[in-house]
């Protein structure tokens, strides 16, 4: 039996275990298949507080984790497949394997939004891709297509620029959504040119087993592109990994989980942070703020169990 079992290892769960593990409380975080969460995906991170000179994302993390299990966090690999909050404590399967815990601190993220094109999901890891940062070296030389108009677009694109020929950058609107510092440096590379208006309609080849081209429609007058490129990467936000939780807890219409008073969830005990319940914010900073409410929300909640009542 846990006393507090943190589903996910990202900047949210970690900070909640940085303050769990500091109260004495012995977190167990589950570090889930997307161990270290987005910000072990990115590269230089410039305005978590306290590094002027930015750090790498997959660093900060690092730190994060090792400062947590300085305090006595334990960490188990694999991933929540179920979890029942129907009576305290809770059960978590985790591997196939029950686990319970007095409370719950979610901070299981946001996983990457595909196309949700058929050719998309049969190139995924053949030239089709989320990540920007683990597969933009294969494609040196190359021409590419990054999708999106947010800030992860054009960092991808600023990043791929070290490795590729060209970025050709499909936005499905007239403007940016991206902040303007991110969409300004994007603007200023001679290797981005952005086309926009326009959405990727498939993905070409299939038989190949590798991306060749690209069918971009202009959404305006309808005329179709066919664009020869390697690799296309796909930076169209992120879907909230709550769906374990359905019927259990409640979410918006995206799936985000629903918090009232702060961090609390509606079943006393359970609590989310970071992004799968921040659906406006989702910085690093703000993601460790609520993982650490979590953690002390956490803590109140034992200390009145202890003590009788909540
Ligand atoms: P966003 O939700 O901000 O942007 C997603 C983009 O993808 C939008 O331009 C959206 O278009 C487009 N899009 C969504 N769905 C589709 C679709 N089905 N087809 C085509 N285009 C689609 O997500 P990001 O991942 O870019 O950013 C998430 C958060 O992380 C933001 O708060 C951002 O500021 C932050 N971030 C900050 C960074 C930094 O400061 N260095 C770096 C990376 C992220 P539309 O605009 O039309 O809605």
């Amino acid at each position: 039996m846990q006393d507090v079992v943190i589903i996910g290892s990202g900047c949210a769960g970690l900070t909640a275990a940085i303050y769990a593990a500091r109260a004495n409380l012995k977190p167990l975080v589950i570090e889930g298949v997307e161990a270290g969460g987005q910000l072990s995906l990115t590269t230089l991170v410039e305005n978590f507080p306290g590094f002027p000179e930015g750090l790498q994302g997959p660093e900060l993390i690092q730190r994060m984790k090792d400062q947590a299990a300085r305090f006595g966090t334990e960490y188990m690999a694999g991933d929540v497949t179920a979890a029942d909050l129907s009576k305290s404590p809770f059960t978590l399967t985790v591997s196939g394997k029950p686990l319970e815990t007095r409370t719950l601190i979610i901070a299981s993220g946001a996983s990457a939004r595909w196309l949700g094109l058929p050719n998309e999901k049969m190139l995924i890891g053949k030239g089709v891709s989320s990540c920007a940062t683990c597969d933009g070296f294969f494609f040196r030389g190359k021409d590419v297509i990054v999708v999106g108009g947010g800030d992860t677009a054009m960092e991808d694109s600023l990043f791929l620029t070290r490795f590729v020929n060209r970025v050709e950058l499909v936005h499905r609107r007239d403007q940016l959504r991206a902040s303007k510092i991110m969409a300004d440096r994007a603007r200023a590379n001679e290797k981005i040119h952005i086309t926009y208006d326009t959405v990727v309609e498939d993905i070409f080849d299939v038989n190949k087993g590798e991306v060749t081209g690209a069918k971009l429609r202009n959404v305006k007058t309808n005329q179709i592109t066919d664009k020869p490129v390697s690799a296309v990467f796909v930076a169209i936000g992120h879907v909230p990994n709550s769906k374990i939780f359905k019927g259990q807890l409640d979410m918006d219409a995206d799936g985000y989980l629903k918090t009232h008073d702060g961090v609390k969830t509606k079943v006393p005990g359970v609590f989310a942070c970071g992004d799968v319940q921040d659906r406006v914010f989702r910085q690093a900073i703000t993601a460790s703020g609520t993982g650490c409410a979590a953690a002390m929300l956490a803590e109140r909640h034992l200390e009145a169990e202890a003590n009788g009542g909540h």
